[in-house]
């Protein structure tokens, strides 16, 4: 999933609002972020076989340490941790938990059998992949959510939170398409490569934009 791990994270935002939503993209991303980082360094594998999925060419034959649910445990209470301890903010470090899990489960649903409970456990996967018009409709669904959610929570500042905000959704939606449409990628390396860079680009320009919006209750009066 791609799209759906963005409108979890921005959707977060709702509810934790003094946290930027780069930083709760981040954390329902964080076993994609990972998973590039440990293929570098050869801890974890993939395959790529066309013929693995109708929607995606990859063949994800080992990631545990990015994408067990009790590594993302691992992961989403080391995450939350850091977070509270320097933001002291409960509710922030609370909402990155639960976003960072929720990778595996909306994982679990779109992978065929890839997903492991634990390094070495038995495999699972719903397979919402072996249909391309359904893998579509779930994660347009998502993310139109998402963003609906997020616009509404926060207001923007400047231009940059209007339109910079605007071009990053686009953006998302392009890349989406691009990648579903595309041929499969050339080889391991530029899959790892693109991952990395590209998710450093996205997350930079999530944070750029969420630092010119402001939630929207911010100087709304009450009664
Ligand atoms: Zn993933």
């Amino acid at each position: 999933m791609f799209l759906g791990h963005f409108a979890v994270g921005l959707a977060s935002k709702r509810i934790a609002p003094r946290t930027s939503a780069a930083i709760l993209i981040a954390a329902a991303l964080f076993a994609d972020i990972l998973w590039p980082i440990f293929l570098l360094f050869g801890w974890e594998h993939v395959r790529i076989d066309p013929s693995a999925t109708r929607f995606t060419p990859l063949d994800f034959y080992d990631y545990p340490w990015s994408h067990s649910l009790l590594a993302l445990l691992t992961w989403a209470t080391a995450f939350a941790l850091l977070y509270w301890r320097f933001s002291r903010y409960a509710i922030g470090a609370l909402m990155i938990w639960v976003a960072v899990l929720s990778h595996w489960l909306l994982d679990w649903i779109t992978h065929r059998p890839d997903m492991p409970l634990y390094p070495g456990s038995a495999l699972f996967g719903l397979q919402l992949w072996s249909s391309i018009k359904w893998t579509m409709i779930v994660e347009f669904s998502m993310f139109v959510a998402g963003v609906c959610v997020y616009l509404r929570s926060t207001r923007a500042r400047d231009k940059i939170g209007s339109y910079g905000a605007a071009a990053y959704f686009i953006f998302l939606t392009l890349v989406y398409v691009a990648n579903s449409s595309g041929p499969p990628p050339p080889s391991v390396s530029s899959i790892l490569w693109v991952g990395l860079i590209g998710g450093v680009i996205l997350l930079l320009w999530a944070w750029w934009i969420d630092s010119h919006r402001e939630p929207a209750t911010a100087s709304r009066t009450t009664g």
